[in-house]
Formats: structure tokens, sequence, C-alpha cells
């Protein structure tokens, strides 16, 4: 008897467990967008950097990506966002250099 009610509740658990990972994951992809719309860093990814040019990316202390020149002594938003390719690296947007990530 209690054997069975706690196969019985296995299978329950078992049911339930991947409908609220699949509602959990839908959420979070949906969060990654709204914070991507925001200009906001979700750290599925390294900070990018192009060495054709000096252009680097950092986050600000309230999460929104930037870019800046690496060269100047100061860090002022160049407006200018690295856009991903179809070979899943990246382009520079100030000198179109292919800017290859390692992700993990
Ligand atoms: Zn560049």
């Amino acid at each position: 008897m209690l054997g069975d009610a706690i196969s019985c509740q296995n299978i329950l658990m078992e049911d339930r467990t991947p409908a609220e990972l699949h509602a959990l994951a839908h959420k979070l992809t949906e969060l990654r967008g709204k914070a991507r719309e925001l200009d906001l860093f979700t750290d599925d990814r390294e900070l990018l950097s192009c060495v054709s040019c000096g252009l680097l990316e950092d986050v600000t202390v309230g999460g929104v990506l930037i870019t800046y020149d690496g060269e100047r002594s100061e860090v002022v938003d160049s407006g200018l966002r690295f856009s991903e390719r179809q070979d899943g690296h990246f382009s520079c947007p100030r000198c179109s250099a292919r800017v290859v990530t390692t992700r993990g």
C-alpha cells in the first residue's frame, strides 16, 4: 500500500516537473528577450572586443551593455553594438571585422 502510494506520487512528480521546467524555460527566454531590448547584458556570452579597431564591450553598474573605444582613457558609450552573424561569431559595428568568441 505504502509502496503503491510512493510510486504513484513519483509518477505525478515526473509528469508535473517537465511542464514546470518547460514553463520556466519559456519565461527565461522571454526575460532574456526583454533584457536584450533594454540593452541589458544577459551574461549568456563573453564580452566582445575587436582586435582590429579596439572597440570594447563592457557592462555598466546598472547592467547595461555598452561599447567604447579602448584607445581612449574615458569610457563613453559609442552607441554601437556588435551584431551576431550566421556562423555564430560577431561583426564589429565600427570596422566590420569578424570577432571570434569562445562560448561555454
Ligand atoms: Zn572593429
